[in-house]
């Protein structure tokens, strides 16, 4: 899996470093697909339940899962990268947000806020610790902000598949959930709304955006409990 993250990794970098007004997210895409090609991974994203592309690329009011294409980036937006990668069987998954351009204020504030808040998320994955602690101290800090956190979307164990349980809620759901033990990896991702929480889903089926049109950012990693606490795995 550190190697799978690190793969993940080198995508987010290179995608960052290509984001600015004027390039499609198809572009995005095909960044993500070369990082795979010569690293020998595997992408966890293209063909699943049918998803036509290696990343997900959601701007402003799209919350997660948006589907790469002629989308062109203009200055002022927000836009947020989800990715993976398979490397010998193992999974990583990680997700940013970041602002084209020049943005206002409140955009800066929301990306700081969610990545904040995914940041407070990881410190609590300490063995010992209860997984629902995790969503608790994600919703408090978004929260605080003034914003909100999705509740039908929600981060995930992770290994041999993308997507296994337990699920990890980005907020408290009234329980403290089982306890964390050395060896848990979890890709803890938190999407913060401006505004309210709801969602609605597009009429392609995938992408998610914010009932109310506000706007959404996302922040994950995939992040495994060793003895020394926490160690995020998607990051060089
Ligand atoms: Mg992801
Ligand atoms: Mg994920």
């Amino acid at each position: 899996m550190v190697k799978a993250g690190k793969v993940v990794a080198e995508i987010h970098e290179k995608i960052r470093a290509a984001i600015k007004p004027g390039v499609t997210t198809l572009e995005l895409d095909k960044i993500s697909r070369e990082v795979l090609e010569k690293r020998g991974a595997q992408s966890n994203f293209l063909g699943y339940h049918g998803f036509p592309a290696t990343i997900c690329t959601s701007p402003n009011n799209m919350i997660v899962h948006g589907i790469p294409g002629e989308y062109v980036l203009v200055e002022g937006d927000l836009i947020s990268v989800d990715c993976g990668a398979i490397v010998e069987g193992y999974h990583g998954d990680a997700a940013f947000t970041v602002g084209v351009g020049k943005v206002t204020n409140e955009v800066e504030r929301l990306i700081e806020v969610t990545e904040k808040s995914l940041y407070a998320g990881i410190d609590k994955m300490i063995q010992g610790n209860h997984l629902h602690e995790i969503g608790k101290a994600v919703q408090e800090v978004a929260e605080n902000a003034g914003f909100s956190v999705v509740r039908e979307y929600v981060g995930h164990a992770i290994g041999t598949n993308m997507h296994e349980e337990p699920q990890v809620p980005n907020y408290w759901p009234g329980n403290p959930g089982p306890k964390l033990k050395v060896g848990h990896v979890f890709a803890i991702e938190p999407m913060v709304n401006q505004k309210e929480p709801w969602t609605k889903v597009l009429s392609d089926g995938w992408a998610v955006v914010t009932k109310d049109g506000g706007l959404s950012a996302h922040f994950e990693h995939t992040i495994a409990v060793t003895e020394n606490g926490p160690e995020i795995l998607t990051t060089y």
